[in-house]
């Protein structure tokens, strides 16, 4: 049987998790779900003024409340961590320094200056900017007089001539690239900390992870850590790259398309299964429609069901999610979408009156208002409406609600009493018990009501009509 898989998430804490990397995160842990594998969390945190211990605690958050567990990470560490890259700066230096000692990196002096100069001359050549090889031939001497005489020096890899890198992409299938296309780049900087390009690699290896998903921003990288990997005589994780994700507009998502960070959207009260099954369907194309539980995603993954095509975000089609998982909760689920205005006996008749109308909490919350509160004079619109309806429906309904009527009971004596039928009977009841003209079915919304305030919005309706004769 093929060893099982060991996937990874490897997020940089120096933001908020945004639907991208969510959709990373969620892809990569449904990958090793799927086959049992195992799903490994790492922190990279090498840039020490943008990663802040805030953003770490928000992300490990953020993933327990998308429900993605990992089998090892921060705080489940297994023999193969630590799980923050700021810890493992002895791992790093030992491979450095077997990479010097064999030839496969150089020390390199080139200032910044120097570099941005040699960049702008190769654009105005009209060739594509790369390292242009300054340190690469230095003579061992003079490498050593200028190490000893303090000069500062990074570690750069000397990508190997001549050679084809192909690899199979888990997503956009297989790949070659030409490594004379490829400049040496640096794997320690000057200050002595690693690169991106070296620690990702390294730790993936260190780590036995055996397939990475990751965004298509790094299908560059990924020849560069193949041949860095190679070098040292370790095995390279099977690579896919997720395309982008765009907003409707085809341009890279952003906040201006509605597309806030995780944290946002739970904070707007976004349900985890909401949210899953909408990043189910970004770049991954599920053999079934509609609603799936986790279960569900996890036997439907399939990474050869992952496309390359640009995967687009849409504020509809996540409300259209949320409406779904609003209507899968259990009542302990949506808890949070009570508000402290209902009183705790009726908090679920509440929540069973309101939730097929309701796809975030604030809109439970213009019903609990709607139901509770004071609505004060209804605009003249609605009004137009009430009033439509004549005196003796209002009456009627009084002596209803007095007697004790429910809503069929109400409705009933007013069909009685003016002849009035179908819409023309409901829409001004709802109107002068709710100001509104749509809403929660009004069976259970009058059993919610307080009955001297369902008393009392009849009463002014009946004041209205007199008003206006
Ligand atoms: N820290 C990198 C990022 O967030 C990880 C890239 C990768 O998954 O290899 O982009």
């Amino acid at each position: 049987m093929e060893n099982p898989c060991v996937t990874r998430f490897a997020p940089s804490p120096t933001g908020l998790l945004h639907l991208g990397n969510a959709r990373t995160a969620f892809f990569s842990w449904l990958y090793a779900r799927h086959r049992g594998g195992r799903f490994v969390l790492r922190v990279e945190d090498t840039d020490a003024e943008r990663s802040t211990p805030e953003h770490v605690t928000a992300l490990l958050e953020d993933l327990a409340w998308l429900g993605l567990d990992y089998d090892a990470g921060p705080g489940r560490e297994d023999g193969h961590g630590p799980y923050f890259q700021s810890a493992r700066g002895g791992h790093y230096a030992r491979a450095f320094a077997r990479l010097g000692a064999e030839g496969h990196a150089y020390p390199c002096f080139c200032t910044t200056a120097r570099l941005e100069l040699d960049r702008k001359l190769q654009l105005a050549r009209g060739e594509a900017p790369r390292y242009s090889g300054t340190c690469r031939g230095l003579a061992a001497a003079e490498v050593t007089d200028r190490l000893a005489a303090g000069e500062p020096a990074a570690l750069r890899f000397r990508i190997p001539p001549g050679v084809t890198v192909r690899y199979p992409d888990l997503v956009r299938g297989d790949q070659s690239f030409e490594s004379d296309a490829l400049g040496d780049f640096i794997v320690r900087r000057a200050d002595g900390s690693a690169s991106f390009l070296a620690s990702n690699a390294l730790d993936d290896a260190e780590m036995g992870i055996t397939d990475v998903l990751r965004g298509e921003d790094h299908v560059a990288n990924t020849p560069r850590q193949i041949l860095l990997l190679e070098a040292l005589g370790l095995a390279a994780p099977r690579y896919g790259h997720l395309p982008l994700l765009v907003g409707p507009d085809g341009a890279p998502l952003s906040k201006r398309h509605g597309a806030a960070s995780v944290l946002d959207l739970r904070r707007e009260g976004y349900l985890a299964p909401a949210l899953r099954n909408l990043l189910f369907r970004l770049g991954h194309a599920p053999a079934e429609d509609g609603w799936q539980t986790l279960a569900q995603q996890v036997a439907g993954f399939r990474a050869d069901h992952l496309g390359r095509a640009p995967a687009r975000f849409d504020t509809t089609q996540l409300r259209h999610w949320q409406q779904e998982a609003v209507r899968h909760a259990t009542f302990a689920d949506l808890a949070a979408f009570v508000p402290p205005r209902v009183p705790p006996v009726a908090a679920e008749s509440f929540l069973a009156a309101v939730r097929a109308n309701v796809v975030l909490p604030a809109d439970a919350g213009r019903y609990a208002e709607m139901i509770y509160g004071e609505l004060g004079d209804p605009p003249a619109e609605l009004r137009a409406t009430i009033v439509g309806a004549g005196r003796e429906a209002y009456v009627a309904a009084l002596n209803a609600l007095d007697a004790g009527a429910d809503w069929g009971g109400l409705t009933a004596a007013v069909r009685a009493a003016t002849g009035l039928t179908g819409r023309a009977l409901f829409k001004p009841l709802r109107a002068a018990l709710t100001q509104a003209l749509d809403g929660p079915e009004l069976g259970p919304v009058l059993l919610l009501m307080p009955r001297p305030l369902a008393h009392a919005r009849l009463g002014a309706a009946l004041a209205a009509c007199e008003a206006a004769t």
